[in-house]
């Protein structure tokens, strides 16, 4: 915490603040300025509450500087982490990682021919929601268990290995079972009694970023899976809410600069979610690529007209297997491998 006093302040001023520091165990350094005065605060074990010195007399500002994601920020660790999801599969590592499927497990042939396809097409990792987080309690809400069956399924028999969402500690045990990848989506990166949970677990986590959350809560969310132990954690932009409504969400790329400076862990895009139409998912998931991210997850669907959930953003497998193509040929010049 760095304590900002005004111009105006008094010795006393300053001498209260430095009391009410030391009355809280920390310890209080004066740093004079030639136009500003300000206290710094070390000692203390976490983050502190800016109020509990703003309301002092002669105070102008109390900035934070401990950070609140020690683990997931890069003062503890500098360089980057890669992410084994399977052996010979890190996200990370100069390797640009591309998950692709349904939005939904909708039956087992719907998943097992769309598997297949975005086999072909160069993915090398099957997504697919058993357990889906609707809007609406009378959207389709995912076939549950069954649906992970049908992922292992499809798994065994294509040699991708599998990412799903889990919803909550039920749901969660059971992807656990089934994937080799746990998704947290949007809408639950701030379930923290999931995030414990998953955190507790030896199974990589796709943290989604949320509809409206800074990178700041985001990066805490991560903290919660890593202070739980789970070092296996990729975060993933998938679009925020803005005044813009000419697409689903406002992909926003900037993130992903932002997040791989104050964190090491791997960052995924998600196009699909990002923009919500289909003909804008490859202008932006090669945009993804450039901006530097270690891979991207998109919907791809054969019959996107019959899909239970999302059918406008999905792609259709020539279409992705096109993209994989470009998206190869770009690694040429931005240094990556596919
Ligand atoms: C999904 O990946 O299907 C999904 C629901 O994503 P998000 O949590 O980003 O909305
Ligand atoms: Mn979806």
């Amino acid at each position: 915490m760095l304590i900002l006093m005004d111009g105006e302040h008094t010795k006393a001023n300053l001498a209260e603040v430095v009391a009410r520091v030391e009355q809280l165990g920390f310890k209080a350094h004066v740093i004079p300025g030639a136009n500003s005065t300000a206290v710094g605060v070390t000692g203390n074990p976490g983050p502190l509450d800016p109020r509990v010195f703003e309301v002092l007399p002669g105070v102008k500002q109390a900035i934070p500087v401990t950070k609140s994601y020690k683990l997931a920020g890069r003062d503890f660790q500098h360089g980057d982490s890669a992410v084994e999801i399977v052996p010979g599969l890190k996200v990370g590592a100069g390797r640009f990682v591309v998950m692709a499927g349904p939005c939904a497990v909708e039956s087992r042939e719907q998943t097992l021919r769309i598997a297949r396809q975005v086999k072909a097409g160069g993915a090398h990792v099957l997504r697919g929601g058993a357990f889906k987080p609707r809007t609406s309690p009378y959207a389709f809400q995912g076939m549950g268990e069954e649906g992970l069956k049908i992922l292992a399924e499809a798994r065994a028999e294509t040699g991708l290995p599998v990412v799903s969402e889990a919803l909550d500690p039920e749901s969660l045990a059971l992807v656990y079972k089934y994937a080799d990848v746990i998704q947290i989506g949007a809408r639950n990166m701030q379930n923290f009694a999931l995030l414990k949970e998953a955190g507790k677990l030896d199974k990589p986590v796709l943290l989604k970023r949320g509809l409206s959350a800074t990178v700041d809560e985001w990066l805490q969310s991560a903290e919660y899976l890593l202070s739980e132990g789970n070092k296996r954690v990729i975060l993933c932009e998938r679009g925020i809410r803005t005044f813009s409504s000419h697409t689903r969400n406002t992909l926003d790329l900037n993130a992903v600069p932002v997040a791989q400076k104050l964190s090491h862990l791997p960052v995924l895009v998600d196009p699909s979610h990002g923009t919500g139409l289909r003909d804008k998912v490859a202008p932006l998931a090669k945009a993804s690529a450039a901006v530097g991210a270690h891979g991207v997850i998109i919907e791809v669907h054969d019959r996107p007209a019959e899909a239970l959930c999302d059918g406008p953003q999905a792609m259709p497998p020539a279409e992705f297997a096109a993209l994989v193509e470009v998206l190869k040929k770009l690694g040429g010049v931005l240094g990556y491998t596919m």
